[in-house]
């Protein structure tokens, strides 16, 4: 299989189930999950039509941000250690993996010095595993709110990681649940925050997250084969 019918395939059936759910296309992005791939396959996938792809690890970012010239628009899913903030500082679009508020003011601070503000999304650990990162649940309230006083972020929506199982319908009460948690949020009406990006789902189980409400999935194997 080629990159280009990977994507193919993924794009029909993210519509697929964009259908079953009754919900508008234009509301569901596909990011496509580069890391551990060359950046030449990244270019392939761009001129397939792919525009939006996620990266987990600051170095292969930053040198796949100085070998791709097509104008690509990266996210970073990966846990983030703040001291490499600095190397992404106005390169991102958005970054899904906000699970503290001292990364969340390094953040902000890098992207100040460039008179330029950054997108996030808080990461929930919503199972409570111990091996994945994000805040509790009332941990991502808080969160959100002293991430809102920060002038340079600015909170766009949730993103949570299940625990892994084979099968993908197992995964749904975690993602009903991040949704549920950022309609609380909403009602909170924070200032400056929108709730308006739910970053859920991967390979295995994105067709269920759509069902269940996301609007960014992260799909790597699927596009790029196994890693
Ligand atoms: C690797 C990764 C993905 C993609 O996983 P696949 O199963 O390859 O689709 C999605 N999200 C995060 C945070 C990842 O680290």
């Amino acid at each position: 299989m080629t990159i280009s019918s990977n994507l193919e395939q993924v794009n029909m059936r993210i519509q697929a189930a964009a259908e079953r759910a009754g919900r508008d296309l234009a509301y569901v992005r596909l990011v496509a999950v580069s890391k551990n791939r060359p950046s030449a396959e990244i270019v392939d996938a761009y001129l397939a039509g792919q525009a939006v792809f996620g990266e987990n690890y600051v170095q292969e970012l930053v040198t796949k941000l100085g070998e791709v010239k097509e104008p690509v628009q990266w996210h970073v899913i990966g846990h983030l250690q703040s001291n490499k903030v600095k190397y992404l500082a106005g390169q991102v679009a958005l970054i899904h993996s906000v699970d503290r508020i001292s990364l969340a003011q390094e953040i902000d601070r890098q992207w100040g010095k460039l008179g330029k503000s950054c997108d996030i999304l808080v990461q929930v650990n919503i199972s409570g595993e111990v091996t994945k990162s994000g805040t509790t649940e009332e941990g991502a309230i808080q969160l959100v709110k002293e991430c809102s006083m920060l002038p340079n972020i600015k909170v766009k929506g949730l993103m949570t990681m299940p625990p892994f199982f084979d099968d993908p319908d197992a995964t749904r009460p975690y993602f009903s649940e991040l949704k549920k948690l950022s309609e609380v949020i909403t009602d909170s009406r924070i200032a400056g925050v929108e709730m308006r990006e739910l970053s859920m789902g991967m390979s295995g189980d994105f067709e269920a997250a759509i069902e269940e409400g996301a609007t960014l999935v992260r799909i790597g194997t699927a596009i790029f084969g196994e890693r």
